[in-house]
């Protein structure tokens, strides 16, 4: 299968989510998707588990045989592709987070830092920020008395603290938060208060010398309506000197190169000339 068009030889995908989170697909299958596509390198990063139950984390019970299968597929590829073994680690204060123990003891090539978790105090979990709308809705009135800019600000406070407490190597989706936002229902993003708690999380993600991901997958699921992030915050993040990454977020092995030409593209229109990339040798900066 020829390369998809636009797309420069280089470029890997580091966030993809396999059967043994809410993926479909085994790490294998994965493995081959991208070499057909022509990708050099191909990251792994199932849900962390977490202390309660979900229906998207990884099950405490299926972390061995994740560990186990990436391991192993990186071991069969060798030479062909080079297999990245890491999680998307949740950030939930004083449970959890990039750096907590249970996550540095596994022997991960890279973590991709996330705040999917909100609630009306830290460390409190009761809602997803990027589940469906009802969840969304239920959270700003049960859990912020009705009021969206309270669940906004919280979710990039939480992400500014993740960023300078918990740094991990990639921070997942900056401003997911938009993404039941689609008819600026619950806020504009012209709005003074949007744009300085935005402002706020850049600096700290700035300060940790996280890279930053620009996000496809809801686009290609067709969840949310544009890329994490939005343009105008790429065209900060760029002014910053903050490092991005495409990436995809795949939940399946078709996905793990949807719309990156459409993604390098807007990078380029925000001022980037690269973007960072994992490899063997360690971190390096691949020309857009
Ligand atoms: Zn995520
Ligand atoms: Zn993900």
């Amino acid at each position: 299968m020829p390369m998809a068009e636009g797309m420069k030889p280089g470029i890997g995908n580091y966030h993809t989510h396999t059967y043994h989170c809410d993926g479909h697909g085994e790490p294998r299958e994965y493995a081959e998707a991208a070499l057909k596509k022509g990708m050099p390198r191909l990251g792994f990063s199932g849900h962390n588990v977490v202390p309660f139950p979900t229906d998207w984390t990884m099950p405490a019970t299926r972390l061995e045989s994740y560990l186990h299968e990436v391991r192993e597929v990186k071991e069969r590829y060798r030479g062909r592709l080079e297999v990245f073994l890491g999680i998307e680690a949740d950030f939930i204060p004083g449970m959890i987070s990039p750096v907590h123990r249970d996550i540095r003891g596994l022997g991960l090539d890279f973590v991709i830092g996330s705040v999917h978790f909100i609630g009306p105090s830290d460390g409190d979990h009761a809602w997803t920020v990027d589940g469906p709308l009802e969840e969304m809705e239920d959270a700003v009135q049960h859990g912020f008395g009705g009021d969206a800019r309270g669940l906004v600000e919280r979710y990039y406070r939480l992400l500014a603290s993740m960023a300078e407490t918990a740094a991990p190597d990639i921070v997942a989706h900056f401003d997911v938060v938009k993404k039941n936002n689609r008819d600026g229902q619950f806020f504009s993003e012209d709005d003074a208060w949007y744009r300085a708690a935005v402002k706020l999380a850049l600096d700290s993600v700035r300060e940790s010398g996280c890279v930053m991901e620009i996000n496809t997958g809801g686009v290609v699921r067709g969840t949310s309506g544009s890329f994490y992030p939005s343009p105008w915050i790429l065209r900060e993040a760029c002014r910053m000197d903050i490092p991005v990454m495409v990436n995809a977020d795949a939940h399946r092995p078709e996905q793990i190169d949807g719309k990156f030409p459409e993604a390098v593209q807007l990078l380029r229109g925000a001022g980037y000339r690269a973007q960072r990339q994992l490899t063997r040798r360690g971190w390096i900066d691949v020309e857009l």
